[in-house]
């Protein structure tokens, strides 16, 4: 059966099921391909379901360590089933069927199979009923990535992936994690609050390594409180499997030495989906990192064929991939438009959360600005104190002359969310004074960002 279709989109992750949505918003008819489940890494085996562990991590260490409080619960226990069922059943699945619907109402047509290229205007989808034909006028390639496997680690058994990590039936007693990234540091951080003896090998001399130093060490300070020992400069050698425990050797300036555990989940990057395509097919090549090279509206060296997300250069995120995608839907309905932002905020789940958005003063100083950081602890926020949470500082990197605002870092209780303010004030070129005279709620975290600005106008009421 042969179909055709203005747009065609592959992958319905945060890339792909943008794209289409916003594409046939802008009046295009659009297709859009999916080979497993509808919402990609980021809905099933991704963002959402590692956020809804970590609260169950959460939830259950604030129940065990309420008497703070005056709470006591002596019967606090664990039912991971029925964690792992909430975490399925109402999260995933209401927002999977949510987006699938949110496809249908925008008129959007699903196939479900997987898409390869046969020449520069066509797919062939291979479905569970049998081959498909898609004849389009142009493509967005949204096939985002899959976890790296590394030579002594072959996935299976009890070495398992981020996906391994999120399904497991139950809690493990003993959790080896090769890879302290972002990844593995927060289900690492999860399963430690959620019983597990939790170790984590790192390959570089810092856990978190794209964090700065200053933040990464409140969140090694939590990890330490939860028992959780981190390893650095740690070389992961092999995985030895007899099927009830797996021993890892792994090395450290040399000297090897072996940690015995439930699993060991692997979890050093992810690699992008660019190999089985047929890209050859379409007169597309990808660089040395499989990466698809594309100009700045998403064009790949096919003007009419685009790549999104994780597949092209950039921070592995989201909503990177969902910006993105709204580009390259607006450029193939004709608008002229390209991509234009002053910061990507990454946001690292861990307890506490870490956010950055623009520039580190390092980053501003090399860029050659006359650049200056304003930092306020948490311990002086009133709501900090009242959630029993004040471990962690904002620091706004600005420009000296102007005030500009160029950058943020965030640690602590809410960064994830608290990233917002300032990425929306640096991407409108607001300086500390804007802020200043922003009123912010009270009590509230983000009155954190505003003392900060006073502390960088030399005016501060809070310290
Ligand atoms: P994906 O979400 O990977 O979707 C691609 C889709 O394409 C998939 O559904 C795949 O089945 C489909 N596909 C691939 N090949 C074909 C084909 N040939 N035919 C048809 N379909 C195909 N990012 C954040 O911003 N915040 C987070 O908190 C966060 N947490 C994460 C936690 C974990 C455990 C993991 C693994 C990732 C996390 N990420 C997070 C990263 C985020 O999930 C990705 O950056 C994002 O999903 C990329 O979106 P995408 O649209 O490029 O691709």
């Amino acid at each position: 059966m042969t179909k055709k279709t203005e747009t065609v989109v592959i992958g319905s992750g945060p890339g792909g099921y943008v794209a289409a949505i916003r594409a046939a918003q802008l009046g295009q008819k659009v297709t859009i391909v999916e080979g497993k489940h509808i919402g990609g890494v980021c809905l099933n085996v991704g963002c959402i379901p590692s956020k809804a562990l970590i609260h169950a991590g959460h939830t259950y260490q604030e129940s065990l360590h309420a008497s703070y409080l005056g709470i006591k619960n002596a019967q606090t226990t664990l039912d991971f089933t029925a964690t792992q069922k909430w975490k399925d059943e109402t999260v995933v699945r209401t927002l999977t069927s949510g987006i699938r619907m949110l496809l249908q109402k925008n008129k959007v047509q699903i196939v479900e199979g997987r898409a390869r290229f046969t020449s520069a205007k066509q797919l062939a989808v291979q479905t569970q009923t049998g081959a498909e034909t898609i004849d389009f006028q142009q493509a967005i390639i949204a096939t985002g990535s899959q976890p790296i496997e590394i030579p002594g680690f072959a996935f299976g058994g009890r070495v398992i992936d981020s996906t391994g990590g999120l399904s497991l039936k139950e809690v493990p007693k003993k959790l080896v994690i090769i890879g302290g990234g972002v990844i593995g540091s927060e289900l690492g951080g999860a399963y430690a609050n959620l019983g597990a003896e939790v170790t984590i090998l790192e390959g570089s001399p810092q856990l978190l390594p794209t964090y700065e130093k200053d933040l990464v060490q409140v969140v090694e300070t939590s990890f330490k409180k939860k028992g959780i020992q981190v390893v650095t400069n740690a070389l992961a050698k092999a995985a030895k499997d007899d099927g009830q425990q797996v021993t890892v050797t792994y090395a450290v300036k040399g000297k090897e030495t072996q940690v015995t555990a439930d699993y060991v989940m692997v979890t050093v990057g992810r690699k992008a989906n660019t190999t089985d395509l047929g890209l050859e097919k379409a007169g597309i090549s990808v660089d040395p990192r499989g990466l698809i090279p594309v100009n700045d509206q998403y064009q790949t060296k096919q003007k009419h064929i685009y790549a999104i997300g994780d597949i092209v250069e950039g921070p592995a995120l989201a909503h990177k991939a969902s910006y993105e995608a709204k580009v390259a839907a607006e450029v193939i309905s004709g608008k002229n438009v390209a991509k234009d932002y002053r910061g990507i905020p990454a946001i690292c789940f861990t307890d506490p959360e870490i956010a950055s958005v623009g520039q580190t003063l390092a980053e501003a100083k090399a860029a050659g600005k006359q650049a200056k950081t304003a930092t306020f602890p948490l311990q002086a926020n009133g709501r900090a104190l009242s959630l029993n949470a004040t471990e962690g500082f904002v620091r706004l990197v600005f420009e000296e002359e102007t005030e500009l605002l160029l950058g943020g870092q965030i640690v602590g209780i809410g960064a994830s969310d608290l990233i917002a303010e300032i990425t929306l004030a640096i991407e409108s070129y607001l300086t500390l004074e804007d802020i200043a005279l922003t009123i912010h709620g009270h009590p509230t975290l983000s009155e954190t960002i505003m003392d900060a600005t006073e502390i960088g106008l030399g005016l501060p009421i809070h310290m």
